[in-house]
């Protein structure tokens, strides 16, 4: 029988279980220091007790990282092996001081994206929110190691997977992540980006406030069916509206992400395009210029191109901001990664 993780325990959860253990809730703030920070403080405020107590209960066992590729621009990728074996890639992003970890959601995904690595793998199958929430855990750890000073980091949820695909494990890491008592990630610290699965966007409404994006690529129905499948069931004015019905809720902006390919969505229709679907909305529209992978069609454009397309944008009075390309040398960039067993390479939205 597969036990519960623990790291899949919300503040609330913890409390409940020393509740039904009949354990002092005076001792839960030592005990999540010690699972949390460092165990050493459990030798004077923990019971062996307790310990072997919860240890039946729960499992306690945290992803491991097997293996790490630091990029020449500090980028770091690691390939992050779970009990049975299976892996993801985690990409962590330095920023001076502040640094981004970008989670995996699923072993490999579902939605066959044409621009992304990590779709043609297939779904294998769901994380955990104790798989996701034990990704952060070990990469950042193995991060401050080497950077003690540094921050909390931002999370963004564009690793491997489609995360509303996996909606109810995404939403309980993110409680969890965001507890104050646990981990103490801002909500809006942390952004999902998702391809638009129409089925998640619709139970938005019991979400954390987090920070959200939509993969879009291409303001045009027809040419998004061929880079986003998907589109063809979930199509992109359905997708819009359950967005305009969450801003109505929650006010937020949401980024748009447009991936830049060479000699496919660069033209002036396109900037026309976007300029009719986002010019009414709160909208940022964030350019990211393709990363090829082994055996993609398509094309990265070159510099000249990319600052004319956001001129053009900008002229249309959009919220315009170009993604810079990090880690693309060891494809950790978006839409690198893919782990399979004869090359470890790694991708995403
Ligand atoms: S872009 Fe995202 S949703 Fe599409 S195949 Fe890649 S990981 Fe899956």
């Amino acid at each position: 029988m597969n036990m519960i993780s623990a790291y899949s325990l919300t503040h609330q959860n913890w409390k409940d279980l020393f509740s039904s253990c009949g354990v002092s809730q005076h001792v839960l703030p030592f005990w999540l220091k010690g699972l949390y920070k460092d165990s050493r403080i459990w030798e004077r405020h923990i019971s062996k007790e307790l310990v072997t107590d919860l240890n039946a209960q729960l499992d306690f066992t945290l992803p491991e990282i097997s293996s790490a590729q630091i990029s020449q621009d500090g980028t770091a990728k690691f390939l992050i092996r779970f009990r049975d074996q299976l892996e993801v890639e985690t990409v962590l992003i330095p920023f001076h001081k502040r640094f981004t970890i970008c989670l995996s959601t699923q072993v490999g995904c579902g939605m066959n994206c044409s621009f992304c690595y990590t779709g043609t793998q297939g779904l294998k199958r769901n994380l955990s929110a104790g798989e996701i929430v034990g990704q952060y855990i070990v990469a950042t750890k193995w991060f401050k190691e080497k950077n003690p000073e540094a921050l909390n980091p931002n999370i963004v949820f564009m690793g491997q997977g489609e995360p509303l695909h996996n909606l109810n494990e995404v939403k309980k890491a993110i409680e969890v992540l965001n507890d104050t008592q646990i981990l103490d990630i801002g909500q809006r610290q942390m952004t999902l980006s998702t391809v638009g699965y129409l089925p998640g966007l619709k139970k938005l409404a019991d979400f954390p406030k987090i920070n959200f994006a939509l993969s879009l690529h291409s303001p045009f129905e027809e040419e998004r069916k061929k880079l986003i499948p998907i589109t063809e069931k979930y199509p992109l004015r359905d997708v819009m509206e359950a967005f305009d019905e969450h801003q109505a809720r929650r006010k937020q902006i949401i980024t748009f992400e447009y991936l830049l390919i060479k000699n496919l969505n660069m033209t002036d229709a396109h900037v026309q395009g976007l300029s009719e679907l986002l010019g009414h909305r709160q909208a940022i529209l964030n350019l990211i210029p393709f990363n090829p992978f082994p055996g993609s069609e398509w094309e990265r454009p070159d510099e000249s191109a990319i600052e004319n397309f956001k001129a053009k944008c900008v002229e249309k009075k959009l919220r315009v901001m170009v993604r810079t390309t990090k880690g693309s040398d060891i494809l950790a960039a978006c839409g690198q990664l893919k782990v399979n067993k004869l090359a470890r390479n790694n991708g995403v939205h």
